[in-house]
């Protein structure tokens, strides 16, 4: 697929190779200028950022069942620096799973660099103890279809959420297929301290002092499944986006 498209050779090569610092840092910058244009050329910068976005590099949700399905069907597992975590001053973590050609364009280009290469099992494994710490994993595409990497990250760091989140730009990090719904007949509110609510990095879930129990606005959920997980008792499970209504989009 590289090989056959200059244009996805070019952003492969860009993103996992001499110019990932350029591409975080500048993409945000971008982004954080064009929200500060007046209207029309707001509006045709949000337009060609999501076009951008959609087309050469951004990233989807995807609870963990979904990241290990990915993880399974992927090739060449390789960890890497979170480069939006080394933006925000930190340098130790490697957290952002990436496959395929990052192998061996990352040595090359980025010889001062870690990587470490890990097998099918061991990339299933972190997936779930990145779970478990809180991080939302998001499936990311260089160029698509070609997916490139699995993000795992949380919002003060992620530079994709936050294009989305802060600055508008939808296509930088799109919601997943799915959406929590919490049943009001088991959840019984944590006795007033919510365990799932803390998990949220979209300000989704609220506990509601008088029914005792947590809502799901479906509006901001972006079905990261991480409120499932924190929910001893089972009360949460992901349904299918597209079972709502189409206005709480993706
Ligand atoms: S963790 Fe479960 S039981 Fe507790 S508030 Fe959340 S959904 Fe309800
Ligand atoms: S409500 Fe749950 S599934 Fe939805 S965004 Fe928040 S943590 Fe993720």
């Amino acid at each position: 697929m590289i090989e056959k498209d200059p244009e996805r050779k070019e952003a492969v090569l860009k993103i996992a190779g001499y110019n990932l610092e350029w591409y975080i840092y500048n993409s945000s910058w971008m982004v954080r200028l064009v929200n500060k244009l007046p209207w029309p050329l707001k509006s045709l910068g949000k337009h060609l950022a999501n076009k951008t976005a959609y087309k050469l590099h951004a990233g989807q949700v995807v609870p963990i069942e979904d990241a290990i399905q990915i993880a399974e069907l992927a090739h060449n597992h390789v960890v890497i620096p979170c480069y939006c975590r080394r933006l925000s001053g930190d340098f130790e973590k490697l957290t952002c799973l990436n496959f395929g050609m990052v192998k061996y364009l990352w040595p090359k280009y980025r010889p001062d660099d870690r990587i470490e290469e890990v097998d099918k099992d061991t990339a299933i494994e972190m997936l779930k103890e990145w779970d478990e710490e809180g991080y939302v994993h998001a499936v990311f595409w260089a160029k698509l279809p070609y997916v490139i990497a699995i993000c795992n990250c949380e919002r003060r760091y992620c530079t994709a959420m936050k294009n989305r989140l802060v600055y508008g730009v939808e296509n930088a990090y799109k919601k997943s297929h799915y959406i929590a719904v919490v049943d009001p007949e088991i959840c019984d509110g944590c006795d007033g301290s919510p365990r799932c609510t803390l998990r949220c990095q979209f300000g989704a879930l609220q506990y509601n002092p008088s029914k005792k129990i947590v809502e799901v606005d479906p509006y901001k959920c972006f079905g990261c499944g991480l409120c499932r997980s924190a929910c001893e008792k089972g009360a949460i499970k992901l349904v299918d986006r597209e079972q709502f209504p189409i206005r709480v989009g993706w």
